[in-house]
């Protein structure tokens, strides 16, 4: 065969060197536990980082052994990003909003041999210990107070000087990190990126009609690291050069929109629960902070409402809508308008932009429903699956069935989806939250979107529900906006324009929240546990 490209493997190190060489200077800013703000830059990053690398290898970690995270979203955590790939090792973000048993599960499940974990985090952490394969937990003092007795201190793991430390050399489809599913339909299922997919994501996710970054962004990543990478995004940060805030454990939407302003942020990324109570808040109090028009705010995890879109439009803000899942790297699409759809009325715009979209570069999409792969019409319904480079093979510890991977290589997402023939996806439910009502499927998703479409509705989640005729029957579970008064006879009519008579809910309960999953998600899980015996009402 002719010679054609250098054999040089895609590495995690490439990012962070571009970081250091062309924006040492761009900032990361930190919201502390005291709240005030911790600055450093990409240059310190990269020393950090390196130390940080030099010392795991100190220590014994090998290629692919794998270092577990139980941090906040912060600087620390960003070297930990690129110190514990650039050491060969697997970089592993503990989401500390699981179960203890569920966190004790999967740091076994990983084979954790070290674990950083926040000062300020020990007490929710030694609710999970101990563990049998743990060697070392070494405490990241954030709070700037001393380092408990009995554990180790980051500043003094780190400490020795790592200007002579050599990148391993790795084959780009070696294990850059791993991270669990939330578990939100079984138990947390681990998946483990390559250097490769992650490198390829960071490229695919700046491109301008995906998230448009650049060394002039400056992005608060307000969706934890501890779940899907923060979407990818610190990785992609440091590739393209562009500042980035992190918000500590101060999720609170005055605190949130506080660092928007003063930090001038341009993109900032969030679960839709995190962009409603922004909206809520901004809905008080429009004139209290002053952020720049047009900034960009990326909502995954959750479908996003049209109402959501033209609400933050009205405060200057403008959301970019994604779909995505641990198993991938992990975004798989994203909305955008194309030049044909500028024309069109507000209203228009903001639905197609609250489609989960298009996908991005390397990632196919299809649909498949009982009769095989459907037509993108944007009627026909089925599971969606995905291929490509940014793809899992597989689950960590598990084989690979194929109710996960197709016999012809389709990732199976357990989502149900159609396609238009624009190419923009939409979602209408997971399989397993799909309503049956007499024979026939109703989205779950479509309703609580029309629902929560109502001004007086904050949130809205809708479950089946048992009937003796219809087997199933939907039922909506309402949390109405702070002071606002409604019915269910205003909802059923306020929604029924959109949906067959059959469709809609017989019943609305009003309640003061709705449960969630450690990642924003409403925990169906949960509901239909509270509402097992509850039989519909429908005729
Ligand atoms: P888990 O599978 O445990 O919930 P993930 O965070 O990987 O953990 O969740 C991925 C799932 O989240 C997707 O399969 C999909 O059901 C849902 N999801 C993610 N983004 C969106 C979105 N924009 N709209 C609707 N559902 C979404």
């Amino acid at each position: 065969m002719q010679s054609t490209m250098m054999q040089v493997p895609l590495n995690v190190a490439h990012l962070l060197e571009r970081g250091r060489l062309f924006f040492g200077s761009h900032e990361i800013v930190s919201r502390l536990p005291d709240k005030s703000l911790a600055r450093t830059n990409f240059a310190a990053i990269h020393d950090r980082a390196r130390r940080l690398a030099k010392a795991l290898v100190a220590a014994g970690v090998k290629p692919g052994d794998a270092v577990g995270t139980f941090m906040w979203n912060s600087s620390w955590h960003l070297e930990a990003y690129f110190g514990i790939p650039v050491a060969g090792a697997v970089l592993h973000t503990i989401n500390l909003r699981l179960s203890p048993q569920d966190i004790a599960y999967i740091v076994e499940d990983a084979g954790d041999r070290i674990i950083l974990v926040d000062d300020v985090l020990l007490p929710l952490f030694e609710k999970v210990l101990p563990f049998t394969k743990v060697e070392r937990i070494i405490v990241v003092p954030t709070s700037g107070a001393p380092v408990p007795d009995g554990y180790e201190s980051y500043e003094d793991f780190i400490a020795e000087d790592a200007s002579d430390y050599q990148y391993p050399q790795l084959d780009e489809n070696a294990p850059c990190g791993m991270c669990y599913t939330s578990g939100t339909v079984g138990r947390p299922k681990g998946v483990v990126h390559s250097h490769r997919a992650v490198v390829l994501h960071a490229l695919s996710v700046s491109l301008p009609d995906c998230l448009n970054l650049s060394c002039h962004d400056s992005v608060f990543v307000v969706t934890p690291m501890f779940h899907v990478n923060a979407w990818g995004v610190p990785f992609a940060a440091a590739m393209v050069g562009c500042s980035l805030q992190f918000p500590g454990q101060h999720m609170g939407a005055e605190d949130l929109l506080d660092i928007m302003e003063s930090e001038k942020v341009t993109l900032a990324l969030g679960v839709p629960t995190i962009w409603m109570s922004i909206r809520q808040t901004l809905d008080r109090q429009p004139d209290r902070w002053k952020l720049g028009h047009g900034t960009r705010m990326m909502v995954g995890g959750a479908a996003v409402n049209p109402a959501l879109v033209g609400g933050l439009e009205a405060h200057g803000l403008s959301i970019k809508h994604g779909w995505g899942m641990t198993e991938l790297t992990p975004v798989g699409t994203l909305s955008w308008l194309k030049p044909e759809h500028t024309s069109l009325p507000a209203e228009q715009q903001y639905e197609i932009r609250a489609r989960q979209g298009l996908p991005i570069p390397l990632m196919e999409l299809r649909i498949m429903g009982d009769d095989g792969v459907q037509p993108w019409d944007g009627q026909s319904v089925g599971e969606l699956q995905v291929r490509g480079p940014i793809v899992t093979g597989g689950y960590h510890n598990q084989p690979t069935t194929e109710d996960k991977l197709t016999a012809d290589g389709w990732f199976r997402t357990g989502d149900v989806a159609s396609i238009d023939a624009e190419g923009y996806m939409r979602i209408s439910d997971r399989t397993k939250d799909l309503i049956k009502s007499g024979g026939e499927w109703i989205s779950s998703v479509d309703l609580e979107n029309a629902i929560m479409g109502h001004p007086a509705v904050a949130e809205a989640a809708v479950i089946a529900v048992q009937h003796p005729r219809w087997d199933e029957r939907p039922l909506a579970v309402v949390v109405k906006r702070e002071g606002q008064k409604v019915t269910a006879d205003d909802l059923r009519a306020f929604i029924a324009p959109r949906f067959a008579k059959w469709q809609l809910p017989d019943d609305f309960i009003f309640v003061d929240s709705l449960p969630h999953t450690s990642t924003g998600k409403f925990l169906k899980t949960a509901l239909r546990q509270q509402f097992k015996d509850y039989v519909s009402s429908a005729p």
